[in-house]
């Protein structure tokens, strides 16, 4: 199928959400394309205390909920679609999917990002059986009473640490560095009896008769884990594998330019260009700021659909 559409968001996350929210208000009818469920990565935060209006914190879970159920009794349009290429022809944009193709004025891009693989010797073949990105692949409703080491020091590991301690789960975490996350979540880590390493680069993984053994090293001084399941959280890196190296080039990801490109009417919102400003409030500002902007190019070429 092939269709024309005003604009194209690509990634229903909060970014791509509020954008869409800005633009079917503002009348026009932007088309979300999301390969997964909407919501995007805040349904893997255990609890955000710092987005506005949530002053006992929310779930990430329900707080991508609600922005889901405003989506949609705003009527905004989504389809689940995975965006395999984005091209430029003329003034207008084709949009590649598995099973469609989309022309339209405008894009968004707000992709997000993807987890940077564990460069740590028999990872690849655990992959997905033992070793995770995140939580999202593991059906953590269903993982109880079981080891959990989580590699990475920062916010993300931290809190999928505390995530899965609360739920009955024996915890550890191995931080390369000093761990970097927010002092509260060291605090709450350490005070929930999670294990936390500091220093320790994580060498090899084996599938053992009753699990996974990690070896790790600070120096000389040695460290091994036996343990159920492996969570990954060694950074994110931006989702801008679909565009052609021309447009590639254009998307700046220090965090300093969002959301314009350059490129007349294809735009960044959230976490895909905030390098490591990565907050689910700034991705929403971002969308509504992208989606502003294409709402001003529309009416400029006289293109605003109402
Ligand atoms: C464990 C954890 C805890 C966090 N805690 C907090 C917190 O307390 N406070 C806070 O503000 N933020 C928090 N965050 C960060 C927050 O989740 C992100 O900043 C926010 O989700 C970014 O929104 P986004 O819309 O830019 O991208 P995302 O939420 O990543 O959404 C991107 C969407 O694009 C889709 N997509 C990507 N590529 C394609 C493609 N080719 N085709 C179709 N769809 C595609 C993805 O499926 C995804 O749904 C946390 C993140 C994690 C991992």
């Amino acid at each position: 199928m092939h269709e024309r559409v005003s604009v194209v968001i690509v990634g229903a996350g909060p970014a791509g959400i509020a954008a869409g929210m800005f633009l079917k208000r503002a009348g026009v009818e932007p088309l979300l394309l999301d390969e997964r469920e909407p919501g995007g990565l805040l349904r893997e935060a255990n609890l955000v205390e710092n987005y506005p209006g949530f002053p006992g914190g929310v779930s990430g879970k329900e707080l991508a909920s609600l922005m889901v159920h405003q989506m949609e009794k705003l009527g905004v349009r989504l389809e689940k679609r995975s965006v395999t290429k984005i091209s430029s022809k003329d003034r207008s944009f084709v949009i590649e999917t598995e099973t469609d193709t989309y022309e339209s004025d405008a894009v968004i891009i707000a992709t997000g990002t993807a987890p940077k693989k564990a460069e740590i010797e028999g990872a690849g073949e655990l992959e997905g059986r033992r070793l995770f990105y995140g939580l999202s692949s593991i059906g953590t409703d269903d993982v109880r009473g079981k080891r959990v080491l989580v590699l990475g020091g920062g916010d993300a590991a931290f809190d999928y640490a505390i995530n899965m301690s609360a739920r009955g789960n024996s915890v550890a975490i191995v931080s390369r560095s000093t761990a970097s996350c927010l002092p509260l979540l060291l605090e709450r880590a350490k005070a929930g009896g999670i294990e936390v390493s500091e220093g320790y680069v994580s060498e090899r993984m084996t599938e053992s008769t009753n699990g996974v053994r990690v070896e790790c090293a600070r120096g000389d001084e040695k460290k091994v884990f036996e343990t159920d399941i492996v969570v990954v959280a060694h950074g994110r890196e931006p989702r801008i594998d679909l565009l052609p190296s021309e447009l590639k080039e254009r998307i700046d990801d220090s965090g300093e330019r969002p959301p314009m490109t350059g490129v007349q009417g294809l735009f960044v919102a959230g976490d895909v260009v905030r390098g490591i400003h990565r907050q689910a409030a700034i991705a929403a500002g971002d969308g509504v700021h992208a989606a502003m902007l294409v709402e001003q190019l529309l009416k400029r070429r006289g293109g605003v659909v109402s």
